[in-house]
């Protein structure tokens, strides 16, 4: 077996390892790199790998760094199949053609201010013509069923409890009596989450690929002083008008949010103001999440069987039409405009920002993690001026960090995914982290399993195993 790392090597987006077992060829994730736009772009266009190159590919969960290069991959030729859970293929499917979309007004809005001050225009790096193909060629598992990708290659996929249909993909080459497994976490989500289950014991395998985003960090349970500060923003809105804007993405986080809030305004710690999710794709996942209850933790699918609808209240709106969200342009608050992308990389939540930022009274919330050169990492360092559609503007809304809300396992909730591995791994590898998280994971899995041998992959590089 051999393994390249195309992306998420030392950094957090743009997952794409490439496995060869034997002659078969796979593709692990083929995610989008987000960040600086002339460096994504780059990264973006060549993914490092000959796309007709791949046998198959195997995709842990919907999130765009991870499923969303997917379109390159129609564009190179690839005939393969894309093997996912039937929840992260129904995802998948809208995500991307929102990503499709998004890339081409985003680059119809670039070019107009860009063609203004004389400069050369840019197209989408890949079109919705080419998300539609690539999703032709999906193939949706149910979890743990065995699916052949050649004759001496099997794969499996593990509940990951990160998003719904998220997976650790377990991947087998066997060869001359021999077999060699491998365990790709993919995003490992955490226990207690609303909605999901939590995620499945890890299957015993010879490599590891495990992901690092909070590879350094501990999650602290600030449940408390989450709602405080829930209850003092509500609050501030009512007092001052003010409109909150929550950058989130659609799928997970946006519902984790709805249901959070929906349980404080049941109990009567918060007043109900207007909430807006403002993304139609917003309204999509919710579909998806309906059609697919075998993903739910009980709880929620207790709910679901005696409500139908776990989101729906009487005083949270979905906007679908662009004509609505721009309305909210203009409307007063105090309300809460929840809209995507979650990083501020593009989607609607830009305009708001661009609408909302330069007004005091108002308040951005941050609830996700934040990539460096995004414009969300440059809200949480509470720059005085961001850059919004290229435009230098000035920051005057107060910035919120709320922590709690990450999908994402901390050091500890890592560390006990490897410890339940048995036996354990001979070599593992430390991805999808930025390079301090990803070392300093490595270093704790070192001291804690002497033996191990833990390697953090430079980007691009190759592994024999
Ligand atoms: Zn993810």
């Amino acid at each position: 077996m051999k393994i390249s790392f195309h992306g998420a090597a030392r950094s957090v987006t743009g997952s794409r390892h490439v496995v060869d077992a034997g002659k078969t060829r796979i593709l692990l994730d083929c995610g989008m790199f987000q960040g600086r736009r002339d460096l994504a772009r780059e990264r973006n266009q060549h993914l490092g790998f000959d796309p007709k190159s791949v046998n198959a590919v195997c995709l842990s969960h919907a999130h765009i760094d991870h499923s969303g290069a997917l379109p390159m991959l129609a564009k190179g030729k690839f005939k393969g199949n894309v093997h996912m859970t039937s929840a992260t293929a129904d995802l998948t499917e809208i995500l991307l053609a929102d990503s499709a979309r998004i890339q081409e007004s985003d680059c119809r809005y670039v070019n107009k201010l860009e063609r203004r001050r004389g400069r050369k225009c840019i197209s989408p790096i890949y079109s919705s013509d080419d998300a539609q193909k690539i999703v032709k060629q999906f193939q949706g598992a149910g979890y743990t069923q065995a699916v052949s990708l050649a004759t001496n290659v099997t794969a499996r996929f593990h509940d990951a409890g990160h998003i719904i249909g998220s997976s650790a993909i377990w991947l087998q080459h066997r060869n001359r009596g021999n077999s060699t497994s491998l365990l790709f976490s993919g995003d490992l989500g955490r226990a207690n989450m609303p909605i999901l289950r939590d995620p499945s014991p890890p299957p015993p395998c010879d490599v590891l690929i495990i992901e690092s985003t909070y590879g350094d960090r501990l999650h602290r349970d600030e449940e408390d002083r989450r709602k405080d500060i829930a209850k003092q923003l509500v609050q501030h809105a009512i007092q001052h008008k003010s409109k909150i804007i929550v950058p989130a993405f659609s799928v997970g986080r946006t519902q984790d949010i709805i249901m959070r809030i929906k349980a404080l305004v049941k109990n009567g710690e918060v007043d109900p103001i207007p909430i807006f999710i403002d993304s139609p794709l917003a309204l999509k996942a919710t579909k998806v999440f309906r059609q697919h209850p075998e993903c739910y933790d009980k709880d929620t699918y207790r709910t679901f069987t005696a409500t139908g609808d776990v989101f729906a209240a009487k005083y949270i709106k979905f906007v679908s039409t662009a004509k609505d969200s721009k309305l909210l342009n203009r409307r007063k608050g105090p309300c809460v405009i929840i809209s995507a992308s979650g990083m501020c990389e593009g989607g609607r939540v830009v305009h708001h920002l661009k609408h909302a930022i330069e007004n005091e009274d108002n308040v951005i919330v941050l609830v996700g993690f934040q990539a460096e050169h995004t414009l969300g990492r440059k809200l949480v360092e509470e720059w005085d001026t961001v850059p919004i559609f290229g435009k230098p503007t000035r920051r005057r809304a107060q910035v919120v960090r709320l922590n709690g809300f990450s999908a994402h396992a901390d050091r500890n909730d890592l560390l006990a995914y490897v410890r339940a591995i048995h036996p354990l791994p001979q070599k593992v590898f430390v991805v999808h982290g930025e390079e301090r998280q990803s070392l300093a994971f490595a270093m704790t899995l070192r001291d804690e399993f002497p033996g191990m041998e833990v390697e953090v992959p430079k980007p691009d590089s190759t592994h024999d195993m």
